[in-house]
């Protein structure tokens, strides 16, 4: 689709735009597109505010790609973040047009959506995946009982696709344990996951006061991280 017709897909619900990031997407100066809508309900969850969505958007489409037109030559990639991206059944539509524009595509995702997710992986250049917890205890950090199995079926199309990705996981002590970290990483790496990070929460735009409320000095252990690097061909640890 042209550019030119970016105003027929009004019903993307941008909620913002970073428009210009180095850390979104590996190695890339990148844009940042923040959809709206997400079914689950981490309580750590950065943006809140996008969590559902408005009636036409708080950015609409066609000022997106007016700001991506400008942003030729700038910047080399586009991610579309959320919120779950996903959510939004325009999403293919907008990838499709801003690839136009010459862009490598990255989208985040926590896989809420694994058959929009298969549709989306031909159009996409990377993946960064979110992955909540261990499948038995996902329900704890997403508050919907069966959201481990769209993030198991996620998982599996993403390393079935051969797109480069990296898994992450976000922890906090209330919600991962050492052992729940530890089980987690372990399931990974028998799914032959190689490239895995692990965030430390951080409190900024976190609407939970009990999870802003405990101290995460000296976690995750120094050991647990040697032990969990050693698991997998590149990992990364970021600290709040
Ligand atoms: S899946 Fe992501 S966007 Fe949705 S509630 Fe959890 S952290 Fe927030």
């Amino acid at each position: 689709m042209s550019p030119n017709n970016a105003g027929s897909m009004r019903s993307l619900k941008v909620g913002g735009i970073a428009p210009f990031t180095a850390t979104d997407y590996p190695g890339k100066l990148a844009a940042v597109i923040f959809v709206q809508g997400c079914p689950w309900r981490c309580g750590y969850c950065h943006n809140p505010h996008l969590q559902s969505r408005t009636g036409e958007g708080a950015v609409p489409w066609p000022q997106i790609m007016q700001l991506l037109e400008r942003r030729v030559g700038l910047i080399d990639a586009v991610v579309f973040s959320g919120g779950e991206a996903t959510t939004d059944s325009m999403l293919g539509d907008a990838i499709r047009a801003v690839r136009e524009l010459g862009f490598s595509i990255g989208l985040h995702t926590a896989g809420a959506y694994p058959n929009r997710l298969a549709a989306l992986l031909p159009l996409l250049d990377w993946v960064g995946f979110d992955i909540k917890a261990p499948f038995d205890g996902y329900h704890r950090v997403t508050s919907v009982g069966d959201s481990w199995r769209q993030a198991h079926n996620s998982a599996r199309l993403i390393l079935a696709s051969g797109i480069p990705y990296e898994f992450r996981t976000t922890i906090h002590p209330s919600l991962l344990g050492e052992e729940d970290i530890l089980s987690l990483a372990q399931t990974l790496q028998h799914m032959e996951v190689r490239n895995y990070a692990l965030q430390l929460f951080r409190a900024q735009g976190c609407a939970d006061a009990g999870l802003k409320a405990v101290s995460t000095a000296g976690y995750p252990g120094k050991a647990l991280l040697e032990q969990i690097a050693a698991m997998f061909a590149q990992f990364t640890f970021r600290s709040a």
